[in-house]
């Protein structure tokens, strides 16, 4: 194997510049870590002893009137112009390994979707992540698909058109018919083997949690999950960005020598693309079906759960008036159940009033509990946390009520309200109320209340 060495900026040496030392107090000699710099009595630069200067430049970063530089042998120049070509992703040379490992990427091209569905419908994420992966096979020039597997599901190929994608792969048949590990990850996998897509985007529910971990561990992948952001760098790779170290930093994670590209993203965290009917794609069928009796799992009987049709779910609301900590007690979101009543919004919360049993855990906005983005969200009392921020900033109207002006929620809200909530959030429903019976007896236009 041929060992090409990755060529190391040269770092060059220091060099004194007559005449425009002002006698600062030594400040070069005393920055040099290696002490080669000389003084004479005035208190100038009288030498630089090049056998000890390691070109850290240092000195040079410390003078205020440009009274040394740094000079580079020919030999140096030469290396310096290599290593700024290889910088600039000129001339690059690389060694066998890249080359194999450049020439097994190429072979996975695409992005696929997989189309959660449950009974025949399709979970909304889907959607939402054929909005995403098509920008994403735009940029890399490739095919957006589809993967659509269960039991009679073909219309769904062509909602998948309407959603954007230019084709659809699909598995239809009865071992398919009911969600299981074993017979969807073999079916992926086959799936994998056979066309090698170079990213795989599945929603981050319960079931695409389940399969794109299966999957990501048979074929030797790496797995980003809860992404909540997607974007392809400069070298063509997906930069999947999620919140890490308890949701402190945004992390943005490559898999650059793997292939697919595996992540899961939670629902309405991508932003749902324009359904436009009647898009033409071309549907592959593939035969590839597990047989029966090698899935060890069998679904006997479904049983819904009833309490869920009551549940509201926050995560689809098109406003949601959220309480936090400043709502002091559980009797106090009677102002926002009144609030919310007058919207048509439905109540949400942050984690320390759900921790306080103010709120149940499904009403949770944020990090561990819902992602929403909702066309208003109203913040009452919170101060926002990260945790709880990245459940909420991509909605399209934040107002933000709280007594603290330096909240960090209001840098993430499009009108702050600096106040104490519990005279904000009456005097609000009061005068949504007043609108609201004004334009009952047709003077004025609700609008104008927010
Ligand atoms: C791993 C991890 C995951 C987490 N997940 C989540 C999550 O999913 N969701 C989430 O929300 N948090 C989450 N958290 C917690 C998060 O870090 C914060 O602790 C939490 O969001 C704070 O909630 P808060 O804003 O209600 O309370 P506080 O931070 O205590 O803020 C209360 C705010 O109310 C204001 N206020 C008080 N009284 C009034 C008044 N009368 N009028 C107006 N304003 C008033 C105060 O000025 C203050 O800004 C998580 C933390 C960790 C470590």
């Amino acid at each position: 194997m041929s060992e090409i060495k990755k060529i190391e900026k040269p770092r060059g040496k220091a060099r004194i510049l007559d005449g425009k030392c002002v006698a600062c107090g030594e400040r070069c000699a005393s920055s040099c870590p290696v002490d080669c710099i000389e003084m004479n009595d005035a208190g100038e630069p009288m030498s630089v002893e090049l056998e000890k200067c390691i070109g850290c430049a240092k000195c040079i970063k410390a003078c205020s009137v440009d009274a040394l530089e740094m000079f580079y042998t020919q030999e140096e120049l030469d290396l310096l112009k290599q290593w700024e070509g290889q910088q600039s992703g000129g001339e690059e040379e690389i060694d066998e390994e890249e080359v194999k490992l450049r020439e097994k990427l190429a072979q996975y091209q695409g992005v696929w979707v997989f189309i959660e569905q449950y009974d025949g419908e399709v979970a909304k994420v889907s959607w939402e992540l054929l909005g995403t992966g098509r920008q994403l096979a735009d940029q890399r020039k490739v095919e957006l698909t589809a993967v659509v597997i269960g039991h009679q599901v073909e219309p769904m190929c062509q909602e998948s058109f309407d959603y954007g994608a230019d084709q659809a792969i699909l598995l239809d048949a009865p071992v398919y018919n009911h969600y299981r590990t074993q017979a969807f990850n073999d079916a992926i996998v086959h799936l994998v083997d056979k066309h090698k897509p170079e990213i795989i985007l599945m929603g981050a529910t319960g079931q695409g949690r389940d399969l794109a971990g299966a999957v990501a561990t048979v074929v030797k992948t790496g797995l980003t999950a809860d992404c909540t952001g997607l974007a392809i760098d400069e070298r063509g790779n997906l930069a999947q960005t999620r919140p890490a170290f308890g949701g402190n930093i945004m992390a943005t994670i490559m898999c650059d020598r793997y292939r697919p590209q595996m992540a899961t993203v939670r629902p309405h965290v991508m932003t749902m693309p324009e359904r436009q009917n009647g898009q033409n794609g071309v549907i592959i069928r593939d035969d590839f079906a597990p047989k029966e009796e090698d899935i060890l799992v069998k679904v006997l009987e479904v049983l819904r759960d009833k309490d869920s049709r009551d549940k509201i779910d926050i995560s689809g609301a098109e406003i949601i008036v959220s309480g936090g900590r400043g709502m002091m007690n559980k009797e106090n979101f009677s102002i926002l159940n009144e609030l919310a009543e007058e919207l048509g919004a439905v109540v949400g919360a942050s984690r320390s009033a759900v921790d306080s049993g103010w709120k149940p855990h499904d009403r949770q906005v944020g990090q561990t509990g819902k992602t929403v983005r909702p066309q208003i969200y109203i913040a009452c009392g919170i101060s926002g946390a990260i945790q709880h921020m990245v459940g909420m900033q991509d909605s399209d109207i934040i107002i933000a009520i709280n007594r603290d002006p330096e909240a960090p929620i209001f840098q993430v809200a499009t009108y702050g309200i600096v106040g104490d909530l519990f005279q904000v959030v009456p005097a609000l429903t009061r005068r949504i109320r007043e609108l609201k019976e004004q334009r009952h007896s047709g003077s004025v236009a609700l609008d104008t209340a927010v």
